[in-house]
């Protein structure tokens, strides 16, 4: 079969013609990517910087987004059927370690990542466990759905909080802020504001509900927040990972208030924590993936009931051949998803 695997140490990736995979273990279903969309995780891998190289054995068949047919499955799986349309939760839990057995397998201590620590969907089949796979729900075009992973970050960090009638910061605009913005307005929330360095995002982020955007790199958050919302923010949510949005998104929040924390930075952040999270008695949440699968649940009453702009969402399409080109797009940075197809 067709597949884009990390071959090499160095930048790039590689079209491989791979074997197609086999069922080994009774749990596995084999599915028949319909489409995959590029993570900001696949940007790491395709640089092949310290994140990646830490992480990776190569080769690997990267990708992790996806949504396909089930083609093929072990005889212990029982809740799918060969033709069911499913979307890939990209952590496959352990489902034997403490955490898988007390309700928490988003945060299993074995986790295994497709795309990064096993073979992923950049592929025309991808193998994976019934355990991680979402059946889906009638309303979605199956075209769309690679993206309720990114989707599913944003729906797991909201119900961390109450929004309802809160004045909400989101610290990046990119697709999983978006979305954030996107369900927040839908929620309740009061005001939100969205911050990002690139103005194309920043304008999507007004399409997708935000009552005002701060561009970090040419004007002054602190200023513009503090003149909207003298007392500052209620929860902040910091989705960009960079230094500014964990120092200033926290010293924004007001006392008693909540910041939620899905973006990694690079490295170590200092922060003031005496005067910026104790005395001011500052929830700080950490946000990992999606939890399975009440996130998965929720995520999908939320587009039933709200719909998603997925032709805003979704900017391009490729083959999946094209794959250098999609790439290039995501560098450029004016795009938001960008989904591969293989044909
Ligand atoms: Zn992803
Ligand atoms: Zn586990």
């Amino acid at each position: 079969m067709k597949a884009i695997a990390k071959v090499h140490p160095y930048q790039g990736l590689t079209f491989i013609e791979s074997e197609e995979p086999k069922i080994q273990e009774e749990d596995e279903v084999i599915v028949e990517v319909i489409s995959a969309s590029i993570c900001g995780t696949d940007l790491h891998i395709y640089d092949w910087d310290e994140w990646a190289q830490r992480r990776m054995q190569l080769p690997r068949i990267v990708g992790h987004e996806m949504v396909g047919r089930v083609v093929k499955t072990g005889k212990n799986v029982r809740s799918l059927d060969i033709g069911d349309i499913v979307v890939g939760e990209s952590h496959i839990p352990c489902q034997t370690c403490y955490y898988c057995r007390t309700g928490r397998m988003h945060i299993c201590k074995n986790l295994k990542l497709l795309g990064i620590t096993i073979d992923g969907c950049f592929a025309e089949y991808c193998k994976t466990k019934e355990i991680a796979l979402w059946k889906l729900g009638s309303k979605v075009n199956p075209e769309d759905a690679s993206t309720f992973e990114p989707l599913g970050n944003a729906v797991h960090s909201i119900f961390e909080t109450n929004p309802a009638n809160k004045d909400i910061l989101v610290y990046g605009c990119g697709p999983i802020g978006l979305a954030t913005i996107y369900f927040l307005k839908r929620l309740g929330a009061s005001k939100v504001i969205g911050v990002d360095i690139s103005d194309y995002r920043l304008s999507l982020a007004k399409k997708f509900g935000a009552d005002k955007v701060v561009n970090s790199k040419s004007e002054n958050v602190e200023e513009i927040i503090y003149s909207e919302l003298p007392e500052g923010i209620d929860i902040l949510f910091e989705m960009s990972g960079s230094k500014d949005g964990f120092r200033k998104g926290i010293k924004l929040l007001k006392s008693g208030s909540t910041a939620v924390l899905l973006g990694i930075p690079r490295g170590d952040i200092e922060l003031n924590i005496a005067d910026d999270v104790v005395l001011k008695e500052i929830k700080l949440i950490g946000v990992f993936g999606r939890k399975i699968f009440e996130t998965w649940y929720l995520l999908e009453k939320l587009i039933n009931e709200y719909g998603f702009p997925f032709e805003e969402f979704i900017t391009h399409r490729f083959n999946l051949l094209e794959y250098d080109k999609a790439f290039e797009f995501l560098k450029k940075g004016t795009c938001i998803k960008v989904v591969l197809k293989p044909d």
